[in-house]
């Protein structure tokens, strides 16, 4: 035995991380001196907004810096609680648990219910670690692969979702507003995908990190449903909607008895959300009046994208009604230019310093035809860097 000789979850890593275009990038940058535009990130840019800081500055100096209990401050379940409470029905503050980021968050519910062989339906594409983790736990990702329209966006393809149950299915994740395509689902959707979680006894796993970034349409939230507590688990967190990603700090909100056990697990994995960080957090529910301008500023940023990449007549573009991303078709161009999707991100990024995310990294086969773009980028650089993308994609599609 040897400290080379890892562990079947450890060795169920296989999928490539964003972080791998970003280090390009900047290989790029140093070697070739262009100012690289950077659309692969996938956070605010903004500074965390001034009252959050300033509360968890004053945890800090008043020595707020101990241990908490694993669910998480009082005050902190009972706002997120009252939140919720006022936007969707109910929720207690037994009900809510605060985790080191909505990743921790969604590790401890696949924990709670994966057991080896198990299948849990994710949406081909969808946030990579969903299936990651699935297959860390020796479950088995079961991929439902969504229909595009470039009019209509993307659709959840809930006839295929239903082909897809098996007597194995013990969860279906979704993810709404999405990541990567920056869908908001059709309401009804929504419904029709919570009615089958319901009737066929199957855990409805809901990440609802971007539910502030909503350009148009209304988000139909799982909380909605006065019947939730039976089947869903849901997650949510700060990073998106108040500009803390670096400040780890997400929860789950689901059935007071599961969120009891699922406070034995935290205890045991890490044991509680850094303390200060918590603190810091209470103000976030005074800064909504930040977010808003955040999201008018992201919403004139996601038009400018969108004009500017309609001017590229090889691609294809659903104008994203969510999140902070836009998911352009590019297969015409991997078929005449005989590139993989990841050769063509590596390749823009190494002719024009332009980084884009290759759709195959969300996780599979529907990607591999999809590049993403992060609209979390100042609007000059929007237009700069999609007239370099025009001009690569000029120069692969010349004969
Ligand atoms: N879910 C989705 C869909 C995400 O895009 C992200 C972040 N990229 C996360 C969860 C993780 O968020 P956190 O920073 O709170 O761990």
């Amino acid at each position: 035995m040897s400290v080379d000789n890892f562990s079947i979850s450890a060795n169920s890593i296989t999928g490539e991380s964003t972080l791998v275009y970003q280090d390009f990038a900047r290989q790029v940058q140093k070697t070739k001196g262009i100012k690289i535009i950077n659309f692969g990130i996938g956070q605010p840019d903004l500074p965390t907004f001034g009252k959050i800081r300033e509360s968890a500055k004053k945890a800090l100096d008043e020595g707020f810096t101990s241990y908490t209990s694993a669910y998480g401050i009082d005050e902190l379940r009972q706002k997120i609680a009252e939140h919720l409470s006022n936007k969707y029905g109910k929720v207690k503050k037994e009900e809510v648990i605060i985790t080191p980021g909505a990743k921790t968050a969604l590790y401890l519910a696949f924990l709670m219910y994966i057991n080896p062989g198990d299948e849990v339906l994710i949406f081909d594409p969808s946030f990579y670690s969903y299936a990651e983790v699935v297959k860390m736990l020796g479950g088995v990702p079961v991929y439902v692969k969504m229909k595009f329209n470039e009019n209509t966006g993307f659709s959840l393809n809930l006839s295929e979702v239903e082909s897809k149950l098996t007597k194995k299915t013990k969860m279906i994740v979704l993810n709404n507003p999405h990541n990567p395509t920056g869908m908001v689902f059709d309401p009804i959707e929504i419904e029709k995908l919570m009615q089958i979680a319901k009737e066929r006894r199957i855990i409805l796993l809901s990440d609802e990190i971007y539910d502030y970034f909503i350009y148009e349409g209304k988000m139909k939230s799982v909380l909605e449903d006065p019947d939730w507590r039976d089947y869903v688990i849901y997650v949510n967190g700060f990073s998106k909607t108040f500009s803390m990603t670096g400040w780890r700090l997400g929860y789950v909100v689901a059935k007071e008895n599961v969120i009891r056990k699922m406070a034995a697990l935290a205890a045991n994995i890490y044991t509680c959300a850094t303390s200060f960080a918590q603190k810091g957090a209470l103000a976030a529910f005074d800064s909504f009046d930040k977010v808003k301008e955040m999201i008018s500023l992201f919403r004139k940023r996601r038009d400018t994208m969108y004009e500017e990449l309609k001017k590229i007549k090889w691609i294809q573009v659903y104008k994203s009604a969510g999140a902070f991303y836009m998911f352009p078709y590019v297969g015409e161009i991997l078929r005449k230019s005989n590139l993989s999707v990841k050769d063509f991100s590596l390749k823009l990024i190494e002719e024009k310093g332009v980084t884009t995310i290759p759709g195959e990294v969300f996780p599979l086969d529907v990607g591999k035809e999809f590049v993403r773009l992060s609209f979390a980028v100042n609007e000059n650089d929007i237009r700069e860097g999609i007239k370099r993308m025009k001009e690569f994609i000029d120069m692969l599609m010349t004969p």
